[in-house]
C-alpha cells in the first residue's frame, strides 16, 4: 500500500469527543478524541499508527474500522497469508466499542442462549456452533496469553437477581452441562457469598467455567502493534465517506484521497454509519450501553462490601447489569443507557447505575465515581452475528451484530473474516452465523420507537411481574 504518512508515534486527536455521536444520524468522526475511559486512562500512550491517508492510493485488501475486529482480521491476514492490509479508521484508533467496554471474555456470541440456538437450530446445528465458538474462544484466549492484558481467568457468574430466574439458570446449566458437556454449576445464595461476591439481589447463581476478563485496550493495543510489525497499516482520522465501483475495485473516498481496494471488508460494529451502502443500512440496531468505574476501594472497603473475587458478573435481567472488581480495586458496573446519542448525558442513565450497584452492594452506595462513558453496541435483528459476503458478485464483505458479546468473539469473527477474504476452504461456512448476511428489518427506519416500547416491557418484566 502506498498511502503516504505524515506522522511517526500515535496520531493526536484531531478533534474533541463527541459525546452526543449517534451512528444514525452522525457521520463517522475525523480523528476524535477517545471516549473517557478508565481503560483509556490505565492502557498506556497508544501504540505508534501510519497517519491519516494523505492522497491517493492502492491496497488489496482494506478494512474499515480498528477495533478487535478490524484488527484481528488484520493480523490474520498478515500473519498466515502474508497480506499487508491497510485499516481505515475514522477517529483514532481503537476508537469505538473495543476501548470503553467491560472486558468480560465470554465463551459466546450473539445475544442468545445455548438452549436458544437448539429451539432455533436443532440440537446438531447448535453442537457445531458450540464447536466454533469454543474453538474462537480458545484461539481468543491464546491471544490473551500473548499479551500484557490484567487478564482474570475463573469464569462467569450469572445471578439470579429475583427467585422466579433460577429455574431458568437450573434449566440452562443442564443444557450445558448434558448437551455441550460444559462444567456448569449452579451455586446457591451463601455458596455464592461465600466464595465470590455478597450481591444483595442475588438469590443463587450459574458458573460458568469459561471466561477471562481483560484490560480491553492493553489487549487491544497488543493485537495493533503485533498486526503493524507483521506489515498491516493502520490510519487513523480517515472516515471512508463513500464510494464507487470501478473496474471491480472499490474507490473508497476518505478526506484526505481515494483509495483503490480490490476488496474491502467492513468492521464497524455499532458505529456503522447509514447512507455508506445499501448492503449495510439497516443491518444493525445501534444500542447504547453505560459503564462506570468508582475509585480504588480499601481492603477494608471491599470486605464489607463482601467483594472476594475478580470474576465478572452479569445478571439476569434483560437489560442486564453486568459488574466485576477490577484488579487494581475498583468496582465497575454498566447496564442499559439513552435510546439517542443526543439524551446520553443526561444525569439519569448514570443515576441508573449507581442506584444498581447501591441494591446490590449496600456498602458502596455513596462511593466516588471516578470514569464514566458510554458507547454504542451492535445488536442485529435476529441477535446473532453474521461474518458475510453479503452479495457473492461484489469483493464487499463485513463482520459484526456481537449483541454486547464480542470482546473474544471478536477474535473468532476476524479471523474468519480474513479467511473469507481469501477464499480460503475448510472453515464451518455452512453454520448460520456464516452462511446468510445480516437480515433487515421492514420497522428498521421506526426502530427507536420500538426499542422504546420494548424497554418498558423488559423493565416490568425484569422488575415488576
Ligand atoms: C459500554 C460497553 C460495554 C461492553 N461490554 C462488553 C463486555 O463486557 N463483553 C463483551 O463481550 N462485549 C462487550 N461490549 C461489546 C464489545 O465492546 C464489542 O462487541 C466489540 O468491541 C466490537 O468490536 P468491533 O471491532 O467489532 O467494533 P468497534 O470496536 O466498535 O470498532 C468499530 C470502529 O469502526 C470505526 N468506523 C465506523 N465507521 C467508519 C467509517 N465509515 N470509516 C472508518 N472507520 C469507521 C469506528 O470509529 C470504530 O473505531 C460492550 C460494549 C459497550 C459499548
Amino acid at each position: 500500500m502506498d498511502v503516504q504518512t505524515s506522522v511517526a508515534g500515535a496520531r493526536p486527536p484531531s478533534s474533541p469527543y463527541d459525546p452526543d455521536y449517534d451512528p444514525l444520524v452522525s457521520r463517522p468522526g475525523r480523528g476524535q478524541d477517545y471516549a473517557p475511559t478508565y481503560w483509556v486512562a490505565t492502557a498506556g500512550p497508544p501504540p505508534e499508527d501510519d497517519g491519516p491517508v494523505e492522497g491517493d492510493a492502492d491496497a488489496d485488501v482494506v478494512i474499515v474500522g480498528s477495533g478487535f475486529t478490524g484488527l484481528s482480521a488484520a493480523l490474520t491476514l498478515a500473519r498466515d497469508f502474508g497480506v499487508r492490509a491497510t485499516v481505515l479508521e475514522a477517529n483514532r484508533a481503537v476508537w469505538g466499542c473495543t476501548s470503553r467496554n467491560g472486558g468480560q471474555g465470554q465463551n459466546a456470541s450473539g445475544r442468545l442462549y445455548r438452549s436458544q440456538w437448539i429451539q432455533r437450530w436443532g440440537v446438531d446445528t447448535a453442537r457445531r456452533l458450540d464447536a466454533e465458538i469454543r474453538d474462537g474462544f480458545e484461539y481468543w484466549k491464546s491471544l490473551v496469553a500473548q499479551f500484557d492484558c490484567d487478564a482474570q481467568p475463573g469464569g462467569h457468574l450469572y445471578t439470579a437477581h429475583r427467585e422466579k430466574k433460577m429455574g431458568f439458570l437450573r434449566s440452562e446449566a443442564r443444557v450445558m452441562r448434558e448437551v455441550f458437556g460444559y462444567d456448569t454449576r449452579i451455586l446457591s445464595k451463601d455458596e455464592l457469598r461465600e466464595r465470590y461476591v455478597d450481591d444483595h439481589e442475588a438469590v443463587g447463581a450459574m458458573l460458568e467455567p469459561d471466561g477471562v476478563g481483560v484490560h480491553p485496550l492493553k489487549l487491544a493495543f497488543g493485537y495493533m502493534r503485533q498486526a503493524r510489525a507483521l506489515g498491516a497499516s493502520l490510519h487513523p482520522a480517515s472516515p471512508v465517506l463513500g464510494w464507487r465501483r470501478e473496474n471491480g475495485a472499490y474507490l473508497l473516498r476518505t478526506p484526505g484521497g481515494t483509495v483503490r481496494a480490490r476488496k474491502v471488508a467492513f468492521a464497524t460494529g455499532g458505529y456503522t454509519a447509514q447512507g455508506i451502502d445499501p448492503l449495510l443500512d439497516n443491518r444493525i440496531m445501534p444500542v447504547l450501553s453505560n459503564s462506570m468505574v468508582t475509585r480504588v476501594l480499601s481492603a477494608e472497603e471491599r470486605e464489607r462490601a463482601g467483594l472476594k473475587s475478580t470474576v465478572f458478573i452479569t445478571d439476569t435481567r434483560t437489560l442486564r447489569f453486568y459488574y466485576r472488581l477490577l484488579p487494581d480495586g475498583r468496582m465497575q458496573i454498566g447496564s442499559r443507557s439513552a435510546l439517542r446519542g443526543a439524551d446520553a448525558r443526561n444525569p439519569r442513565h448514570l443515576a441508573l447505575l449507581r442506584e444498581g450497584l447501591a441494591r446490590k452492594f449496600p456498602a458502596l452506595r455513596d462511593v466516588e465515581v471516578a470514569y464514566s462513558w458510554w458507547g454504542w453496541v451492535d445488536v442485529s435483528h435476529d441477535m446473532m452475528p453474521r461474518i458475510s459476503q453479503p452479495d457473492p458478485d461484489q469483493p464487499l464483505y463485513y463482520a459484526f451484530g456481537y449483541g454486547g458479546n464480542g470482546v473474544s468473539f471478536s477474535a473468532q469473527a476476524g479471523r474468519r473474516l480474513a479467511q473469507r477474504i481469501m477464499g480460503q476452504d475448510g472453515a464451518p461456512w455452512d453454520l448460520p452465523i456464516y452462511d446468510t448476511p445480516l437480515p433487515g428489518h421492514v420497522f428498521a427506519p421506526f426502530r427507536r420507537i420500538g426499542q422504546g416500547l420494548l424497554y418498558r416491557w423488559y423493565y416490568l418484566r425484569d422488575e415488576v411481574l
